[in-house]
């Protein structure tokens, strides 16, 4: 059966890519898109607005109008807005993939208790490779344990508006719980002035901002005499896109829960 889609964000970068991706995926049809309520494309046909040509599809500037219509909302936008589609998506019982990043931690607890009674997949990276790479830090961390310390390194492109990424957080994360530590204690978010002598429990983050740099994850293990590092690099956001979009078919076919990126891989 096919799977209903809602891409909501659908002019954004992310957008316009899902509205491809799903007409790439023989799963998936797009039955609906959503732009905020202020914007001048509504009405435009998402097709057209992705550059594929007209798809039927005319952007509306609210979810509650085409709740009917779609059977999972991928959402690519900002974190008030997927708040507010998840309550909706939650009292309607419709199943979404979230890949908005930057949800402060009131926001989290708010989105928690919305999607309580649906499926969802979220994740920070919507990529195979990232995900691959998750698996490769957790084994890394465990065979190198506390004699290495952890610095993680990001680059994006000049737009995007939070830091770090998503995905370094994710990355940290792993390398935290493999480590026995908690993210929150140990994280170390850039550094200047006289900082004193790294102390080896801290996991660095640094953050590269310029460009059109798609997306550039390295996270490096250096010990006395040797360093491993593990790079991810993505050079086109349907990479994300195609993982979503895989990820919105996965979940039109599970029971309620939340689910990340590896549970669609089959990687947990
Ligand atoms: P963008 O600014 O290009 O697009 C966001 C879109 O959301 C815009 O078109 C904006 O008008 C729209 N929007 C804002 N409020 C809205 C509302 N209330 N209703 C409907 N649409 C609304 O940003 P982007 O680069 O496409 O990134 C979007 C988000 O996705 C960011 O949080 C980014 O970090 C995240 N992201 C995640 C992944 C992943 O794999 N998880 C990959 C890339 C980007």
């Amino acid at each position: 059966m096919t799977v209903r889609i809602a891409v909501t964000g659908a002019a954004g970068r992310m957008g316009r890519i899902l509205i491809e991706a799903v007409s790439l995926n023989d799963d998936c049809e797009l039955t609906a898109a959503i732009e905020r309520p202020e914007s001048s494309l509504l009405g435009a046909d998402a097709g057209e607005l992705a550059g594929l040509g007209k798809n039927g599809v005319a952007i509306v500037g609210d979810v509650a109008s085409v709740l009917e219509d779609f059977d999972v909302l991928i959402d690519f936008t900002v974190p008030a807005a997927t708040l507010a589609n998840a309550k909706a998506c939650g009292a309607a019982g419709k199943g979404m993939v979230i890949g908005t990043t930057g949800f402060n931690q009131e926001q989290k607890i708010e989105l928690e208790a919305a999607i309580a009674p649906i499926a969802i997949c979220q994740a920070s990276n919507f990529s195979t490779g990232v995900n691959l790479c998750f698996k490769l830090l957790d084994m890394a961390a465990k065979v190198l344990g506390d004699d290495v310390d952890v610095e993680i390194v990001e680059a994006h492109h000049r737009h995007k508006i939070d830091a770090p990424s998503g995905t370094a957080l994710s990355m940290g994360h792993v390398v935290a719980d493999a480590l026995g530590r908690d993210l929150e204690k140990v994280a170390v978010y850039g550094r200047e002035g006289q900082t004193g002598a790294r102390e080896r429990d801290t996991i660095g983050f640094a953050t590269v901002r310029g460009g059109d740099v798609v997306g550039d994850h390295t996270v490096m293990f250096c010990a006395e005499g040797e360093r491993v590092e593990i790079t991810h690099k993505a050079s086109s956001r349907m990479s994300f896109g195609r993982g979503a979009v895989r990820a919105a078919a996965w979940v039109s076919a599970q029971s309620a829960g939340r689910y990340d990126m590896q549970d669609v891989l089959g990687l947990k």
